[in-house]
């Protein structure tokens, strides 16, 4: 991991792989009672320890019978009730039925619960058509859904609101999960005020906290946020020295483009093996990655757009695999017809912001948001998705195919 030692641009997916080559999920562990487990990542699998449903049940409202029964007589009086949470007391005799609600435990001998909307009440008893009876119709039988010691979740699954009623069903209280990464982060600039403040010449406000810190969380991170760090060499320090103590990894945004990387460099050099890449992406092309010690470091460029996309294509999968999560992937990417031109020189690949719709032939267009600078974040705020422009591709007229690639959840 050598000092601007790539010649030429580094490939995103060779990027990727570094990153991902030094980054190894965290060791500890805790256990989380299951109300409290969203979003995190089981650090072991989970085994099924009963069978659901645990018992034959009833899926409609209706009457229990044996089919044996119907073949004598069609008119069964009624012997009693089994509803849910409340089975069937004593015996059932012989042809008689059972009025049964969903949920509700099969009786003893029954192999068919025969919807209300399809018998008639009478004085008699209840009125079957014999005939449209089938064997187990209506019965959810035991172990149905998930079988005892089945698999049913696997180590590095990010819990969702999709896993806990399952788990839950399971009787499954608690859950082993891994604990979060820690990002200490801050932004470096002398230009930079804080919100709620005037802004002097020269100045602008340090924005890119506002974005990458939510991000971090929505990856499944807790934060330290060590705020705005002037470019002093003495205060650079001291903040590198904190951060790399406090978290496993250090994010930093600004200071490692061509100009103010030296400056960086040269405090990075004494603490840490780092490397300052040039990426052939558009926006991003300044990354620098590496390690302080123990923790690993991603200093991100300085620009808005620039900060923030590279938080989400490099970062979210190195805190995916630090936090254990084994299943990430990027969001899918997908053809879409161009609604309008897209400015592009060959040579790096662009992650362009655009606006998708499905038009009435059910087919993906997309157009631009407008300003793609990387200073210009409205570009950001407006899209709904990346328009891809491959390294090779120029300039990209209406009416072309492209590539989008639809957000993920961390960017709503
Ligand atoms: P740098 O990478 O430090 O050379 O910064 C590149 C550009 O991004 C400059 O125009 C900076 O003023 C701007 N910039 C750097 N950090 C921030 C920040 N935290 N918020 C907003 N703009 C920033
Ligand atoms: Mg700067």
């Amino acid at each position: 991991m050598g000092c601007c030692d790539a010649p030429g641009l580094m490939p995103i997916e060779e990027a990727m792989a570094k990153i991902l080559e030094n980054t190894h999920t965290v060791q500890e562990t805790e256990s989380l009672a299951l109300d409290k487990a969203i979003g995190r990542v089981l650090a072991s699998e989970i085994l099924s320890p009963i069978h659901v449903p645990p018992f034959d049940n009833s899926a409609m409202d209706g009457y229990a019978v044996r089919i044996a029964d119907l073949n004598t007589q069609s008119t069964l009086p009624l012997a009693g009730q089994s509803f849910a949470g409340a089975p069937l007391q004593g015996e059932w005799p012989e042809t008689t039925c059972i009025r049964i609600m969903t949920g509700a435990q099969i009786p003893e001998g029954c192999d068919a619960v025969v919807m209300q909307e399809n018998v008639t009440v009478t004085d008699e008893g209840i009125v079957f058509d014999p005939s449209s009876v089938k064997t187990n119709q209506n019965i959810r039988p035991l172990g149905d859904d998930i079988q005892v010691g089945q698999l049913v979740l696997s180590k590095g699954k990010r819990l969702t609101a999709r896993d806990l009623p399952m788990l839950a069903s399971l009787g499954v209280a608690h859950v082993e999960v891994y604990r979060k990464p820690i990002v200490a982060t801050f932004s470096t600039g002398d230009e930079l005020k804080p919100v709620g403040t005037p802004l002097g010449a020269g100045e602008i406000y340090d924005s890119n906290r506002y974005g990458t810190i939510p991000l971090f969380e929505k990856f499944g991170c807790d934060v330290v946020d060590l705020g705005v760090i002037p470019d002093d060499v003495e205060l650079l320090a001291q903040a590198f020295e904190k951060a790399k103590t406090e978290a496993d990894v250090v994010v930093t945004s600004g200071g490692v483009s061509v100009g103010e990387a030296d400056f960086t460099k040269d405090i990075l050099e004494q603490k840490g093996e780092i490397g300052f890449w040039k990426l052939a992406i558009k926006p991003g092309k300044p990354f620098a990655f590496g390690k302080l010690d123990d923790a690993l470091f991603c200093g991100l460029p300085g620009n808005p757009v620039s900060a923030f996309m590279t938080a989400y294509i490099l970062v979210q999968p190195l805190l995916a695999k630090l936090g254990g999560e084994r299943e990430w992937k990027e969001a899918p990417t997908l053809p879409a017809k161009t609604l309008s031109s897209f400015k592009k020189s060959p040579g790096r690949t662009d992650y362009q912001r655009g606006i998708y719709a499905i038009n009435e032939h059910g087919e993906f267009e997309v157009e631009t948001t407008g300003n793609q600078s990387s200073g210009a974040f409205r570009s950001m705020s407006l899209a709904n998705c990346f328009v891809i422009l491959e390294r090779e591709r120029g300039r990209v007229e209406a009416g072309e195919t492209v590539q989008i690639q639809l957000f993920n959840s961390t960017l709503y």
